[in-house]
């Protein structure tokens, strides 16, 4: 196959769709890949720099590797608009370019006005999501490590779907081992939006009653509809919550460009896309990855999803390049870590398979399911699987 793709954002998805087309293709098709960040890091493992075992340089990868190694032309730099009809996208530091195929991987954004006091710039440096992993990882750390001993932490969890199911409550228990050893009169507090714990319950509560009982309050049914920036409070809707460090996850949709290039949404919020080539169902030739998608039955929103429909996308785009169909049968797989302290921890895992009757990818029964209970081992386990994700898309 030869031919020109453009990936936007070297996150999970688009780096790894970068390298697999050079890869796959022996370097037959070019690749631009441009991302707004110098560097990638990775929003999994990043709890543990919140909670203090890990830095951020641990979680911290260069593109080198996809530009000396993988000959992918990275570009710093923000994609602007796309222009479908033109085949062109344009970049915000000035100029366009044209692609053949064009990805779209660029995470979520949030919708600011669901939390309205959260709307300014101001009130965003305050009050942190820390649900992208960079500056707001590092300073959220830094809120923790100021707040006085006796203190309260709140996290905010918005309804489902969301990035990374059980990301908020491993956040949680991660803080409150932090408070555990070094600020034992402390409390956390989960503000869930939603009816139940939504990822590995039974292993999370298990956590939270053996580890952290007096320390770590769950609330379920809380959605968190404002905050009062000055007071640092939650805003429910029938009720208001204090906290010393106020962590809100708004709610989230496809990332900005993804978002406003005119692609079917669904719910106004996720791109719609066709399962065997991860193309949009509206506009051919522009293909989309990880959290932006609209999920399929049970599909979370996690790195690991995001780097199989890299792999899923580079092949049928080399097929398509090539003049062929994508294949008919792909089969995606998931496994998601989550810390419950420093150490233990607990995994979930899924496979998914086309379904020619429903045009989806299914779960498929029986394969799957949750650990037994929190073990150490799976704490090495955990770090082996990022370092081997992070080979996998960048190196
Ligand atoms: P991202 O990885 O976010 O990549 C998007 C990239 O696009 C970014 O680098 C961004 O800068 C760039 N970008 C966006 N717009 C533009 C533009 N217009 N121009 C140029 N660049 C642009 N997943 C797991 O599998 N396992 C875990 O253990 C896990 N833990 C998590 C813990 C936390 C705290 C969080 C927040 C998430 C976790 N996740 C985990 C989820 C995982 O991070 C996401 O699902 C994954 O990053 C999605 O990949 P993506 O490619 O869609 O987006």
């Amino acid at each position: 196959a030869s031919g020109h793709v453009v990936v936007v954002g070297g996150g999970y998805g688009g780096a790894t769709i970068a390298k697999y087309l050079r890869m796959w293709s022996e370097g037959g098709v070019q690749v631009t890949l441009i991302e707004r960040n110098p560097t990638f890091i990775s929003c999994p493992i990043s709890n543990l720099v919140i909670g203090g075992s890990k830095t951020m340089e641990d979680i911290t990868v260069s593109y080198d590797g996809l530009k000396n190694r993988w000959g992918v032309r990275v570009i710093q730099d923000e994609v602007a608009a796309v222009d479908a009809a033109k085949k062109t996208i344009s970049l915000k530091a000035g100029g366009s370019m044209s692609y053949d195929r064009l990805v779209l991987s660029p995470g979520v954004d949030f919708m600011w006005d669901e939390i309205p006091g959260l709307k300014t710039a101001e009130a965003q440096s305050k009050i942190l999501h820390a649900w992208k992993a960079g500056p707001q990882t590092v300073a959220l750390r830094k809120q923790l490590e100021a707040m006085k001993d006796g203190g309260t932490y709140a996290i905010s969890i918005p309804k489902a779907p969301y990035r990374c199911p059980p990301g908020p409550y491993e956040r949680a228990c991660l803080v409150a081992d932090y408070f555990k050893k070094n600020k034992p009169k402390s409390k956390v507090v989960i503000l869930d939006a939603n009816e139940d714990v939504v990822s590995k319950k039974g292993l999370f509560m298990k956590a939270w009653g053996d580890l952290y009982k007096g320390t770590l309050e769950y609330r379920n049914n809380a959605e968190v509809k404002d905050v009062d920036v000055a007071s640092n409070t939650a805003i429910l809707e029938f009720d208001k919550f204090k906290a010393d460090v106020l962590n809100v996850i708004p709610p989230h949709r496809a990332g900005d460009i993804a978002h406003k290039s005119g692609l079917k949404l669904i719910n106004n919020r996720w791109v719609d896309i066709n399962w065997l080539s991860m193309e949009s169902t509206s506009t051919p030739g522009i293909h989309v990855l990880g959290d932006a998608i609209f999920p399929a039955p049970t599909m979370p929103k996690s790195g690991h999803m995001a780097n199989q429909h890299g792999k899923l996308a580079a092949a049928a785009i080399l097929n398509q390049l090539a003049g062929l169909e994508p294949s008919p049968t792909p089969v995606v797989m998931n496994t998601c870590y989550s810390f419950v302290d420093a150490k233990n921890v607990i995994h979930v895992s899924s496979v998914h398979q086309y379904d020619a009757a429903t045009k989806t990818v299914q779960p498929v029964k029986g394969a799957g399911g949750v650990s037994a209970a929190r073990n150490e081992l799976e704490g090495k386990v955990a770090i082996g699987w990022a370092k081997n994700i992070w080979a996998d898309m960048l190196t």
